[in-house]
């Protein structure tokens, strides 16, 4: 999968609004800092000619002739213009500002926010790719119907009803704690009993804070990773790499796809990886415990057990019962 041309060209453009809004911010610190502090004007304005003066030196003075000449003349410019820098940084931090306060600032500093460094997509480009490619198509309609908002438990026999406000609880934990502890959840359960209405509530509410969400069917997520090779192969790899560092990975409906040795070490290789980089990460499935680790292995089961917390979900399931309440 690949960005079409419109998506490309929207991210491409959001860039040039993010530079846009930087440099518009750096004119307007200026501005505020000139009516207060009017000596900072006169050291800015020194400081250019000064550069400029240096620019003029190292072009035109000989370079083999007369060394020690030059590179004194430069040395001594050089001085000046970190003496005058500092004065400027001084004035400004007394006055209660940080020291960069007219300088560009980006929201990604790595590639200055245009999204490339050299030839090469940034990450935060990559990032956006992810979210564009395999979240928001589906999660952006699903998450404005399953959100905490229309949880109900209407739909819900007595046995779940009983249960629900203890799996709620430990929702709720996961998104007060997700900044801090980076916690991991992996739900279980029979199907329709409401596991992916509820890791759709987490996801909204992490995107509503500004993390980055993506969400998977097992079946997709092994199908994105047994591509290897071809002429995307290098785009791919880079792919893999912002998608293993999402804030939140969601996979759900483990279990469902066609498990194999590869699917097996790939599923505890991204798990690893994941914990390693301390990246929260949901799983769902319809197999018990006991299922789940002799088609996942030990090793991988031990990994989640470790390190995941386990929130059962009981009863029958629910989109049968909401479909014969329809019909009476
Ligand atoms: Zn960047």
């Amino acid at each position: 999968m690949s960005l079409t041309n419109k998506q490309y060209d929207a991210i491409m453009r959001s860039y040039d609004r993010r530079q846009y809004l930087n440099y518009r911010r750096q004119c307007m610190h200026r501005e505020e800092i000139y009516e207060k502090l009017p000596k900072i004007r006169e050291l800015e304005e020194a400081i250019s000619a000064l550069s400029v003066q240096q620019a003029e030196k190292l072009y035109t003075l000989p370079q083999k002739t007369g060394g020690e000449d030059r590179e004194s003349v430069l040395t001594d410019l050089r001085c000046k213009l970190s003496a005058l820098r500092r004065e400027k940084e001084a004035l400004l931090t007394k006055a209660g500002y940080p020291a960069d306060y007219l300088e560009l600032t980006y929201a990604c500093p790595d590639c200055k926010d245009t999204g490339y460094i050299g030839r090469k997509k940034c990450r935060c480009f990559l990032k956006e790719e992810i979210q564009i490619l395999y979240s928001s198509s589906r999660l952006q309609t699903v998450l404005s119907e399953e959100n905490f908002s229309t949880l109900s438990f209407d739909v819900y026999d007595d046995e779940q009803k009983a249960a629900m406000p203890a799996v709620i609880r430990k929702c709720r934990d996961f998104i007060r704690t997700f900044d801090t502890e980076k916690p991991s959840l992996l739900f279980y359960g029979p199907v329709g009993t409401g596991k992916t209405f509820l890791t759709n509530c987490i996801a909204k509410e992490l995107l509503d804070s500004g993390h980055s969400v993506i969400y998977f069917t097992a079946f997709q997520f092994f199908e994105h990773f047994s591509v290897t090779g071809g002429p995307e192969a290098g785009g791919l790899e880079q792919r893999h790499e912002a998608l293993l560092d999402s804030d939140l990975l969601i996979l759900d409906d483990l279990g469902t796809e066609m498990a194999n040795t590869f699917t097996v070490s790939k599923l505890f290789q991204i798990l690893n990886e994941r914990a390693l980089r301390r990246r929260s990460t949901i799983l769902s499935t319809n197999l018990s415990p006991k299922d789940f680790r002799d088609i996942y292995s030990e090793r991988v089961f031990s990994r989640i057990t470790s390190c995941y917390t386990l929130v059962k979900f009981i009863g029958s399931d629910i989109r049968i019962r909401k479909k014969i309440s329809r019909s009476l």
